[in-house]
């Protein structure tokens, strides 16, 4: 192994630092940083399986050129000239660039200056559109700032953590736990505001399962509640606020029967809220992916700004991002609709000063189309050329399958990718290879302002580049040399910096100008560092003193009132779909699939639907369901729970058509967003359900990936190979001909059983005693001992058609720990066998839960689950 390289984790927003240490062969060890401030050595499942994910099997490794090999010279020309002349005859907002959260803030700088300095367009947004521009809209509302008020020490020192359409256990997996150990020290207590019972709730000592977009009507509950009980801070108010007055009426005229809550529920809400003053309200996805988002945000910010528990220790609003540089890409002006460092693109001092920074030829006046309407006009013609940057909106964006259809007839559509086998990438014209995550160089910012660097630990592999190096190539071939003639990151970075001078001298928040002479060697070293610089005297914090960004200096609060989800249930589509992340998957899955660990977790598309409904639809567990919206459909394997409510739907949103092409769930979502932000709902979709009528089903596992076909299939990777689900709807002709087909084994030794009786045939192919793979075949849903038989193929299994572990090989059942890859199976016999009281006592006995520590809160649900099995 060589010397450990210090760089970020590439996942969530929390920004944990990792040290990296290649073995010279291309692998790579990582663990988390004990120096990083954000994580303190800590790393979750996904961040500790990074490791598995950098192998090369599936990278794109040279530029191709409609499906061929091309040299970087032949595609860059033809880039850079495809985008020229589209840019002279149809004008510059005949152009786009759709970037990505995933970027460095230096790769982020060059293509926003690039689009809105010298092409003269705004039509640059990112795929954090998707994820938090609602909160950017919130805050700008509120704050005159798109500013997080608050740093993660607000946890350790808050008394009331509320978190409002925020997994956290899942999704921002290191602060959890950290909440969760200031729990075991004081009196924290914790609320969870979601319609769904998630793994959060496992800590909480309350769960608001409110109506679905109910948010504003809940928070408009609590301010009048904050005013009836004379908690609201006067002096703050008066001397920060604007709005109070009719924010306030607003919130007394709204009913608060909307959230589908219990006056007993809204009361305890209220008197935790009200009676802590240390309260750190955390929002995320669920609040921000709304037709409603912005004014869910600014609801939440009311409360805050109207008892003036801002910017104080443990106390303020706390946006957490989803993407690892969604916050870099804010301050850099990734979105479509703000210029640099907080500068706003409408403001013509801010532009000129930014055309003058720049010596910019061409500005545009006004923002430019943002994510849904960047492919709405894709789809209309408008946009000719098109640049996707480490995204993938074939399958992300609403409206998915539309989308994706935009893209193939697009004109001319440049991907730069890590890949090539994703469902946009497929679709592209141009493929550019960039490097990946552990190649790369350059700074991230995480949710509470820390500015981390990320440094390569790995040579880039074949032709790959850096998306800042590409950006300027491309900029240089169209004519604009002199503004993109950086020899480093350290060079963009410096004048990045330099930029954000201005947004100093404009009072602006984001100014770095002090690091703008930074040379090459303290760039490397740059340890990380929070904005503002400097000993803040609120320890980093803003607001606690007012000093607000709008024109007066104040604050805005806003008259609000709630508004139901855009797209209205009716008889043909009663069911209220939401969707979300899962612990071990990261978005489209294109690296964290590639872990046989973190796809042991769940590693099936799925959908949870109420007891009662499944009963009224006559459908049983492992069933297959069809969802149809007026947008699309879905296949999805069933999963009956009373962690959704009746009427309700939850739907993981990972898997694409290169991992089961039935389960892309934004194919479902309508393109309707906040009027405010541009951010699509997709969380409160309406949908119909039934059972998915299938002639077979059938399960295979392979050493070798299979290629299904059929109307029904999702593929996951095992430590020995591939593990998949399939389902058909009319019968197989030939079963043998069919698995022979599906794994690609034209020769290879057969065994089959059959049992006609039940309608069972089972197929293994053997290389000797070696199982190659093997296939399950039923007319119903296929009960195997998947987990067990997932770790077969390439070992000698001459008994594979019994489908069961034999004695001495119990079935593990699917995987809880990732880190020590403990079954669900293993976990349950363990705690009935040595009857385990606590998640700290099935620690000491599997090690589960004893690394990273994301599966507590699953752990947790297993006890109790173990309890009552013992108490039956
Ligand atoms: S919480 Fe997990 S996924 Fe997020 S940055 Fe940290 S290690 Fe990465």
């Amino acid at each position: 192994m060589g010397a450990e390289v210090r760089s970020t984790c590439p996942y969530c927003g929390v920004g944990c630092g990792v040290l990296l240490s290649a073995d010279g062969s291309g692998g790579l060890a990582v663990r988390g940083d004990p120096a990083h401030p954000t994580n303190r050595g800590r790393l979750c499942s996904k961040g500790s399986a990074l490791g598995e994910t950098v192998g090369l099997e599936e990278r794109l490794l040279a530029p191709q050129v409609h499906g061929s090999t091309a040299t970087w010279k032949d595609a860059l020309n033809l880039v850079a000239t495809r985008f020229r002349k589209t840019i002279e005859t149809h004008g510059s907002d005949s152009v786009a660039f759709y970037v990505s959260g995933q970027m460095l803030t230096e790769d982020y700088y060059v293509a926003n200056k690039l689009m809105k300095g010298f092409i003269g367009s705004a039509n640059i947004d990112t795929n954090s559109r998707l994820c938090m521009a609602s909160t950017v809209a919130g805050h700008r509302r509120a704050f005159g700032t798109d500013t997080v008020p608050g740093v993660y020490d607000d946890l350790d020192e808050a008394d009331l953590i509320v978190l409002v359409g925020s997994n956290l256990a899942w999704c921002h997996p290191i602060l959890y736990p950290r909440i969760m150990a200031a729990r075991e020290k004081r009196a924290l207590r914790l609320v969870v505001i979601d319609p769904r019972r998630t793994a959060s709730c496992e800590g909480a000592d309350l769960h608001l399962a409110l109506e679905p977009g109910s948010d504003v009507a809940l928070f408009n509950a609590l301010l009048a509640e904050v005013a009836r009980r004379g908690a609201v801070d006067r002096d703050y108010v008066s001397a920060h606020v604007e709005g109070f007055d009719p924010a306030l009426k607003a919130a007394q005229g709204s009913d608060p029967a909307f959230t589908g809550l219990s006056q007993e529920t809204l009361r305890d809400f209220c008197d935790l809220w009200i009676g802590t003053e240390k309260v750190v309200t955390i929002f995320s996805q669920g609040v921000n992916q709304s037709s409603s988002g912005s004014d869910k945000v600014n609801a939440i910010l009311n409360c805050h700004l109207a008892t003036g528990r801002i910017g104080k220790p443990g106390m303020g609003p706390f946006s957490v991002t989803g993407q690892p540089n969604a916050m870099g890409g804010r301050e850099v002006g990734g979105l479509a609709n703000m210029l640099a460092c907080h500068l706003d693109i409408e403001n013509v001092d801010h532009r000129d000063a930014v055309r003058g920074f720049w010596n910019a030829p061409a500005m545009p006046e006004a923002p430019g189309l943002k994510a849904v309407e960047m492919f709405r006009a894709v789809a209309d013609g408008r946009i000719k050329a098109l640049w996707i940057i480490h995204s993938n909106p074939a399958v992300t964006l609403p409206d998915a399958d539309t989308v994706q259809d935009a893209i193939a007839s697009c004109p001319f559509v440049v991907v730069s990718d890590i890949t090539a086998a994703t469902d946009t990438a497929r679709r592209a014209n141009v493929l550019l290879p960039a490097t990946a995550w552990a190649e790369k160089s350059g700074t991230v910012t995480n949710s509470d302002r820390t500015i981390s660097r990320q440094r390569a630990a790995l040579a880039p592999p074949g032709e790959a580049r850096p998306d800042w190096a590409i950006l300027a190539e491309v900029a240089q071939r169209m004519g604009f040399a002199e503004g993109f003639n950086w020899d480093s990151e350290a060079e963009i970075f410096a004048e990045y910096a330099a930029l954000s001078g201005l947004a100093g001298t404009s009072g602006k928040d984001f100014d770095i100008s002090n690091r703008a002479g930074l040379s090459s060697s303290d760039y490397d070293s740059m340890p990380p560092f929070r904005w503002p610089d400097g000993p803040a005297k609120s320890g980093g914090r803003f607001f606690a003193d007012g000093g607000f960004y709008h024109p007066d200096g104040k604050a805005r609060m806003l008259a609000l009132a709630p508004r139901a989800p855009a797209a209205a249930l009716t008889p043909e589509h009663p069911f209220r779909l939401n969707t979300g992340r899962l612990r071990d998957q990261w978005h489209t899955m294109t690296r964290t699939a590639l872990s046989p660990r973190l796809s042991a977790h769940l590693p099936e598309p799925f959908v949870d639907m109420h007891p009662d409904d499944a009963a009224r639809l006559g459908l049983a567990p492992a069933d297959l369901l069809r969802l149809e919206s007026p947008q699309g459909s879905a296949i999805l394997r069933l999963r009956i729970t009373r962690d959704v409510q009746p009427g309700h739907l939850f739907a993981p949103m990972h898997w694409t058509g290169e991992t089961a092409p039935s389960a892309r769930i934004d194919a479902l979502i309508a393109s309707v967003t906040d009027p405010v932000s541009g951010q699509p709902e997709s969380k409160a979709a309406a949908v119909s359900a039934a059972r998915f009528e299938a002639a077979w089903y059938g399960f295979a596992i392979a050493t070798a990936r299979p290629r299904p076909e059929c109307a029904y299939w999702a593929l996951a990777r095992t430590d020995r190979g591939f593990r998949a689900e399939l389902a058909g709807t009319e019968e197989i002709a030939d079963a043998e001909d069919f698995a022979r087909a599906l794994f690609g084994l034209p020769d290879a030794a057969l065994q089959m059983s059959k049992d006609m009786a039940k309608g069972r045939t089972r197929l293994a192919f053997m290389d000797g005693e070696i199982l190659l793979a093997a296939l399950y075949l039923d007319h119903k849903p296929v009960r195997l001992m998947r987990d067990f038989l997932a770790g077969l193929p390439g070992t000698e299994t001459p008994w594979a058609l019994a489908g069961t572990a034999r004695g001495d090989m119990p079935d593990p059942g699917p995987v809880v720990c990732s880190c020590y890859a403990v079954g669900r199976n293993t976990i349950l016999r363990a705690i009935g066998a040595e009857g385990l009281q606590s998640v700290e006592a099935i620690g000491a006995s599997l090690s589960a839960g004893t690394n990273c520590g994301s599966c507590k809160a699953e752990l947790a649900a297993l006890l109790q689950q173990g309890v009552s099995r013992a108490a039956e």
